[in-house]
């Protein structure tokens, strides 16, 4: 069994939760500026060469990437041979608080019935999965809720299969237009259960912008979509061009025979995220 103390987790989350809202790692800068090479509209154009200046300053100078530094979700992949020394999530909630304190970024976690501030942007939310092994995964996704908000799930009937599943999330993108601040990268979640949709769209943006699904018929959905997306011509922030999204992550899973849960879960050009292993 390997020991693992609850301060070091709390170390980590705060460090990403600190190098996400100013690093963009090299996965979104490069599909930016592979839409960059590709746009077509000259508008746009300019507008994604901005948003690569704005990702360098960020880096450079210790400033957010954006001014919504978001609501965090980890997600936790702890290996069945791992002890934690401490409390798991009071870990994970404190590295948040102190992160966003040391940081000076901006907090944004308020009560949805008061809507008073918490003040600390805590809580966060945590996912917790175990796997074999010895150690601990944590990826930190905080995202800000221009992107978030746009984000929805639908109850499809079987009938509807994937081409249903497809439009579905086609229109849902295209009628978000510029709220999301496109370009996007689209988490999309089908099958399992209502919460089990919402949670592979998700976890489907910490897949490298781009990387296609391991199951080919899962890959051609991403690209179909992609495609469509990008043909709806709402393009770089809803001034036009071919660049509404720049990647599509489709996950699936087993699901009822009278049911097909779609979620689909916007992600924005500021795709913050972060991932260490303990
Ligand atoms: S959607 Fe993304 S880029 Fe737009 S304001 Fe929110 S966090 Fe910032």
């Amino acid at each position: 069994m390997r020991i693992i103390e609850q301060q070091a987790i709390t170390e980590a989350v705060k460090t990403m939760a600190i190098e996400a809202a100013h690093h963009l790692e090299p996965d979104i800068l490069e599909a930016l500026l592979a839409a960059r090479d590709r746009e077509t509209s000259p508008l746009a154009k300019n507008v994604l060469e901005l948003l690569l200046v704005n990702a360098d300053i960020a880096s450079r100078e210790m400033i957010p990437a954006c001014q919504d530094t978001g609501v965090c979700t980890v997600f936790i992949t702890l290996g069945q041979d791992v002890s934690i020394r401490g409390d798991l999530e009071r870990a994970v909630q404190e590295g948040i608080r102190a992160g966003y304190d040391e940081g000076f970024l901006r907090k944004s976690v308020c009560d949805p019935v008061t809507r008073k501030n918490t003040g600390t942007n805590v809580p966060g939310v945590v996912h917790v999965e175990v796997e074999p092994g010895d150690k601990m995964r944590i990826a930190f996704l905080p995202k800000g809720c221009g992107s978030e908000n746009m984000s929805a799930l639908q109850m499809l009937p079987p009938s509807a299969g994937s081409p249903g599943a497809i439009d579905y999330v086609v229109k849902r993108v295209i009628e978000a237009g510029p709220n999301p601040c496109p370009p996007l990268v689209v988490g999309v979640g089908i099958g399992g259960t209502f919460e089990k949709a919402a949670f592979m769209a998700k976890k489907s943006l910490l897949r490298s912008v781009g990387q296609p699904a391991q199951r080919e018929d899962v890959a051609q959905i991403e690209a179909e979509i992609l495609d469509r997306v990008n043909k709806g011509g709402r393009g770089v922030h809803g001034l036009g061009g071919c660049n509404t999204a720049m990647a599509v992550h489709v996950e699936t899973f087993p699901t009822h025979i009278a049911s097909l849960p779609v979620a689909v879960n916007i992600q924005c050009h500021s795709h913050r995220h972060k991932q260490v292993v303990l």
